[in-house]
């Protein structure tokens, strides 16, 4: 990833890609405590558009915020900016990705007085799960790692260091011969996957979990708010791994993942063992919204 040509924005300004580097005694580097978002831009008939600019940077802030991360730039220039690395690496589609992180001033615990960084990249990055995930479906199995506990890790950040718990569940799951995890909460719920938000339809109802272990995704609500406009009932629940062996469709959410449907979970095979019908209109009209094909939803697109 470090070796390519390309421009990223870094505290203020563009750099020359191979130039967007880190000193080896950063903060954050050590123990993890850095924020960043996943943003993706599609293209659409007027042009390049990211989808839900404001509610990610709106989350990165609130990230940081969290953490006592002072911002040195307000959300205004860190939005522009993120369309400013789309348009200069001339990217029609892409995957971009906002990171706060601490700087290398001291490198005890307490980070206090450590200079706060910026950068943004973009690149394109096509079907998080693979293609045939997005049409067929994917197969998943439940995770021996737990999700984090709300007094652990305050799971509304979307923090650098909590994706060691992410990777260990996806290393243990594609180890299997699986495509993803899927992580319970403390107390055994289904929480979320190690990148995603997770949803079963059942008797023509839409269930997720509710937010207490899982990130607050914007896909998510994006999901289940073209649900309701659909008519089709949401409901925000605690749910067993035995209510979605039974359930009669399944599919995980994510910036990166889009609407990827789930054939398997713990070789037990979910509805039909393929994109059930009710996943399938989510998704196709997911697809038009961040295409720029459905006018009620033009709000969530910033061209760039
Ligand atoms: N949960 C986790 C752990 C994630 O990393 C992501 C990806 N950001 C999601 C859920 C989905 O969130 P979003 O739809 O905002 O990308």
């Amino acid at each position: 990833m470090a070796d390519r040509d390309g421009k990223i924005w870094k505290d203020g300004e563009l750099v020359d890609w191979r130039d967007a580097t880190v000193h080896v005694l950063t903060h954050t580097l050590h123990y993890g405590m850095g924020v960043f978002e996943g943003v993706r831009a599609y293209k659409t008939a007027e042009g390049t558009a990211i989808f839900r600019l404001k509610e990610h940077t709106q989350r990165l802030f609130n990230s940081a915020k969290i953490f006592q991360m002072d911002v040195p730039f307000d959300q205004e220039t860190l939005a522009q900016a993120q369309c400013q690395v789309v348009r200069e690496n001339q990217l029609e589609s892409c995957y971009i990705r906002p990171l706060i992180w601490i700087g290398s001033e001291k490198l005890g615990v307490s980070a206090k007085g450590n200079k706060i960084h910026v950068a943004i990249a973009a690149w394109p990055w096509g079907a998080y799960l693979g293609e045939d995930g997005i049409s067929k479906g994917i197969r998943v199995k439940t995770s021996s790692f737990t999700r984090h506990h709300v007094n652990v890790s305050l799971v509304r950040a979307k923090a650098c260091g909590y994706y060691i718990n992410s990777i260990l569940a996806n290393q243990e799951a594609l180890a299997d011969g699986y495509d993803e995890a899927l992580l319970l909460d403390t107390e055994g719920y289904v929480s979320e996957g190690s990148g995603e938000n997770v949803f079963i339809v059942k008797n023509g109802k839409l269930y997720t979990p509710d937010l207490a272990s899982c990130l607050d995704g914007i896909t998510r609500d994006a999901v289940l708010t073209m649900a309701r406009d659909l008519g089709i009932e949401v409901i925000e629940k605690r749910i067993t791994r035995d209510e979605m062996y039974c359930a009669d469709e399944a599919f995980f959410t994510g910036t990166a993942a889009e609407v990827t449907p789930i054939r398997e979970l713990d070789r037990r095979v979910i509805g039909n063992g393929g994109r059930g019908p009710i996943t399938e209109k989510l998704q196709t009209l997911f697809f038009d919204v961040v295409a720029g094909r459905a006018p009620q939803y033009k709000h969530w697109l910033t061209l760039v």
